[in-house]
């Protein structure tokens, strides 16, 4: 089968032929038609993220089960199926007692099994997800990470319906947030550094556009405030600013990956308590509402597609901060 590999970290990634793999006990095969391509592959080509090396990557996989390994009882051939980040737990820690795989410390991803940038993948049986009927391959692909993420921000935030909520980073993942939060009824500002993204944030759905100029959070509260941050920005700068954009009782939900530290001054806080929030991909429950908003047509990814061996072109847009929204590399073409 034709695969991705990656050999060295900053080396462009080569496409091969390899062997096709074989289920173990409790995974499953999958014919791939479609593999998003994430941010976080960015960390994981450049170091920032360290995997052990060689490693197909890959972590937005949809495709077709083709194989049963013993004892799975949940899916079978046939199935129409995605595959998240944490695929499975070790089971036996507090974490994996509470159902709650993404806090153990010893999971089964991507990094155990390899990845969906290939012809086939092996794949923990529970950590595949159903897709709705009708929903296709392209769109599906972006929600087993962006849309999850998305999603998660969303709901961790405990949003109340009146609420306004901001958008921070129109990208892959901000630009399904803004989606998230209009389908569910809320007043949406996006914001955003460039200008030239106002036409596209409006066509998303954004009720007001944010274009900042000097400092995000005074521009928000001049606007009105936010009660809900969504942020998708890797500036820890503009994190630190917008606090000053929440309404009381106001929340930010941070997303990025930073060596920088959040800077928040306790007196407003105080006051106003406002608080920060971590978000990554949080309740599987979440994965399974965006893939349903995706399959009503509430949530649509802007998309580029790609064959696989396009990959590295695709890495050095990603770098470049050019793609719009999200690319999905199809395994079919
Ligand atoms: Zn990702
Ligand atoms: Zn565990």
């Amino acid at each position: 089968m034709k695969a991705v590999l990656m050999t060295a970290v900053k080396e462009p990634f080569t496409t091969r032929e390899i062997p096709v793999p074989q289920p173990g006990p409790g995974q499953v095969r999958i014919k791939l038609h479609a593999t998003g391509v994430c941010g976080t592959d960015v960390h994981v080509w450049n170091g920032e993220l360290p995997v052990p090396l060689p490693i197909v990557p890959g972590h937005e996989p949809v495709g077709v089960i083709d194989s049963v390994g013993q004892g799975v009882r949940s899916v079978t051939s046939g199935d129409r199926v995605g595959v998240s980040w944490f695929q499975a737990g070790c089971g036996r820690c507090q974490y994996c007692q509470k159902r709650q795989i993404r806090f153990c410390p010893e999971p089964r991803t991507w990094v155990t099994n390899g990845g969906g940038y290939a012809d086939y993948m092996i794949a923990e049986a529970e950590g595949c997800t159903l897709l709705p009927a009708g929903l296709a391959w392209e769109p599906a692909a972006p929600m087993f990470c962006g849309g999850f993420s998305a999603m998660s921000a969303y709901r961790i935030a405990r949003p109340r319906g009146g609420e306004r909520i901001a958008v921070i980073g129109i990208g892959g993942l901000g630009h399904l947030a803004l989606q998230v939060a209009k389908a569910m009824g809320h007043e949406v500002v996006a914001i955003t550094n460039s200008a030239n993204k106002v036409k596209d944030a409006r066509d998303l759905g954004a009720d007001e556009v944010l274009v900042v100029k000097n400092h995000v959070g005074q521009e928000l509260q001049d606007m009105g405030g936010a009660d809900i941050v969504l942020s998708f920005s890797p500036s820890m700068k503009q994190n630190s600013q917008v606090l000053q954009g929440l309404r009381p009782d106001g929340r930010l939900v941070t997303t990025a990956v930073s060596a920088e530290p959040i800077q928040a001054d306790p007196v407003p806080m105080l006051f106003k308590q406002t608080s920060i929030i971590g978000s990554a991909q949080n309740d599987p429950a979440d994965l399974i509402d965006i893939l349903q908003l995706a399959a009503a047509g509430k949530v649509k990814p802007v998309l580029e597609l790609y064959r696989m061996d396009e990959i590295n072109s695709v890495i050095a847009r990603l770098v470049e901060g050019k793609v719009r929204h999200r690319a999905v590399i199809l395994q079919d073409t």
